[in-house]
């Protein structure tokens, strides 16, 4: 079972492996779009950790709502109220149990990317982060690790993708032969699941 300090590992995970590759992120963001993903996931996943030691949520879906109101509040770009309905979504399917399974995370986060996919107007092959995070939510039924490679590959095949939503859609055909940043940093969040849940 899951509890508050594996969502609270998870989060902290992941702002540290945001850290590490702030300057990837950006780069990528560079040729199609603006250059400010890496500081705009660093600048709200700071936040998120901040917040976290301040208000010591002590459930999962604590963890995960106020992570997600922290990202929305913090980030300015597309990717803060997309990642952070994400969380939030995923936090309130979890309800206020104290403790989850791992099917229930797999539910939960498919209702989050659900929502993604609502707000976003984004569908699979639309060069985004949902083409990272489908294929990372189908394979967690299997595993932590299946969900991380899932993640993995599903970011690179948004290289020979046209983005069709978000600034990358801006540059039309030209944002064909660029791995969509996004899709990168959904990685790194999933791969930063697997990591907490010792993977
Ligand atoms: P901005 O584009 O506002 O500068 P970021 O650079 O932080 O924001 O985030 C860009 C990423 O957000 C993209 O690489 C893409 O994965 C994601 N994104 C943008 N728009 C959408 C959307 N409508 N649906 C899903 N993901 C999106
Ligand atoms: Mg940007
Ligand atoms: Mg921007």
């Amino acid at each position: 079972m899951l509890d508050a300090d594996f969502f609270r590992r998870w989060m902290t995970v992941t702002a540290a492996s945001v850290d590490r590759e702030a300057e990837r992120l950006t780069a990528l963001d560079s040729p199609i779009g603006d250059a400010d993903h890496g500081s705009n996931l660093q600048r709200g996943f700071t936040a998120v950790t901040a917040a976290l030691e301040k208000e010591t949520p002590d459930t999962p879906g604590g963890v995960l709502t106020l992570a997600g109101r922290q990202l929305i509040s913090t980030v300015g770009g597309a990717s803060g109220p997309l990642y952070g309905t994400l969380l939030r979504r995923t936090g309130k399917a979890l309800g206020d149990a104290a403790e989850v399974s791992a099917d229930q995370l797999a539910q939960a986060l498919r209702a989050g990317v659900d929502a993604v996919m609502t707000l976003g107007g984004a569908t699979p092959g639309d060069a985004t982060m949902i083409d990272a995070l489908v294929p990372a939510v189908d394979a967690l039924g299997t595993s932590f690790s299946a969900a991380r490679t899932a993640a993995e590959e599903g970011a690179v095949a948004t290289t020979p993708m046209q983005a069709r939503k978000g600034r990358a859609s801006y540059v039309g055909e030209r944002s064909i032969g660029h791995q969509d940043p996004g899709a990168t940093s959904s990685a790194l969040l999933v791969a930063a699941l697997a990591e907490a849940a010792g993977e």
